[in-house]
């Protein structure tokens, strides 16, 4: 498998531009999910290295081949690109065998490989059936089989679980996850859900407003958002107003340790707890205002004194109820972001993702 590089890729469409200089490098065999909210350009940048359009700058190389720069394109039917699309896209007239075959020149050793993908994929005996025959979950590996058959240099998944329900898109993607990694795929996934992207890929993109803001491993790219907007997407946190002072920074639930990966320069901050790193004990400094409860965690939030409002995780069940008299712990250094880092970002003293 090859090593994807883009470089300052940009595509406009009539209403204007949608990637404005995107930069990426996959190394052979890594899984990358591209992380962004609705609309960010993600699909465009699958669809722009596949060669399903053309950009207007940049460049892209598969392997050693550039197959997109100044004077040079090459067609996706060259590119050796494997592409799934969001519902698998099979052809309905086509029995499991013929679609997974469909690239395949014919003979033996197309056998030999459709029998493999079906094996790979966890379809063994589903050969002969048609797409209508088979479940949401069954179509989609078939559709990563497809793509997979003919040796691709590089695989493009475009939210392919998106159609399905929690349990069965948890298990397909795990499947999928391990079908590539067997076959020593190089491979990008376009997703909006973060525990999606965090669970599944090697290494994880952060697209806003089609850009390439942030990569690195998930578990770097969750403790250290490289700026607050980015903070913000990714999950649940508490927001603080900050003023820094050296490697602390004073907040209303006091003194705190500044990560010092943190992009913060200036003295007004905002500090980003994640519900991790805020314990929640018996105390008198607050009272728990509400819990949700998700089976495998819960999520309690709180006020103490002045009004702050802090939301904390907890594993498994929790001894306290809405009511309860508590303290509060904060866990770690946190990361603090200028206050006015980009004007964008609200800042509250309490925030959920995804309210506004
Ligand atoms: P989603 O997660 O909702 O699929 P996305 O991040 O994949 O979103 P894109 O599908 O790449 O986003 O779309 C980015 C922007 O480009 C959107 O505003 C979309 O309307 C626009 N766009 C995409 N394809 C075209 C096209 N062929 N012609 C005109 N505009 C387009």
């Amino acid at each position: 498998m090859k090593r994807l590089k883009v470089e300052d890729l940009h595509v406009a469409f009539d209403d204007g531009p949608v990637l404005k200089g995107v930069d990426l490098q996959v190394e052979p065999g890594e899984l990358w999910a591209i992380l962004g909210p609705s609309g960010c350009g993600k699909t465009t940048l699958l669809r722009a290295i596949a060669g399903f359009l053309r950009p207007q700058w940049g460049r892209i190389w598969i392997g050693e081949r550039e197959v997109f720069g100044p004077g040079v394109w090459l067609p996706p039917e060259k590119r050796r690109v494997g592409y799934v699309p969001q519902e698998g896209a099979l052809f309905p007239h086509l029995t499991v065998k013929d679609n997974i075959a469909f690239g395949l020149p014919k003979g033996l050793w197309c056998e030999t490989r459709v029998q493999r993908m079906l094996e790979l994929v966890g379809l063994m005996g589903l050969e002969h059936k048609r797409p209508a025959e088979l479940s949401g979950g069954q179509q989609q590996r078939v559709a990563v089989a497809r793509a997979l058959a003919p040796w691709p240099s590089l695989v493009l998944l475009d939210e392919p679980f998106n159609a399905l329900d929690a349990g069965l898109r948890r298990s397909v993607r795990e499947d999928v996850r391990q079908a590539l990694k067997a076959t020593g795929a190089t491979a990008l996934l376009v997703t909006h859900d973060q525990e999606e992207a965090f669970s599944w890929a090697d290494r994880v993109a952060i697209m806003r407003s089609g850009k390439v803001i942030q990569t690195g491993d998930p578990a770097t790219v969750y403790r250290h958002p490289a700026d607050l907007e980015t903070a913000l997407f990714l999950g649940e946190r508490t927001l603080l107003p900050g003023l820094r002072e050296g490697r602390e920074v004073r907040t209303p639930l006091g003194r705190l340790p500044v990560d010092p990966r943190s992009p913060a320069r200036g003295r007004e901050v905002v500090a980003v707890l994640r519900p991790e790193q805020v314990h929640l004990g018996p105390g008198e400094e607050g009272k728990i205002l509400r819990a949700q409860y998700f089976g495998h965690d819960l999520l309690l939030e709180a006020e103490v004194a002045g009004g702050v409002r802090v939301i904390s995780r907890v594993l498994g069940a929790s001894l306290l109820r809405p009511g309860d008299p508590i303290r509060v712990e904060i866990l770690g250094p946190v990361m603090v972001y200028d206050k006015e880092a980009d004007g964008r970002a609200p800042v509250a003293q309490v925030d959920r993702a995804g309210a506004s």
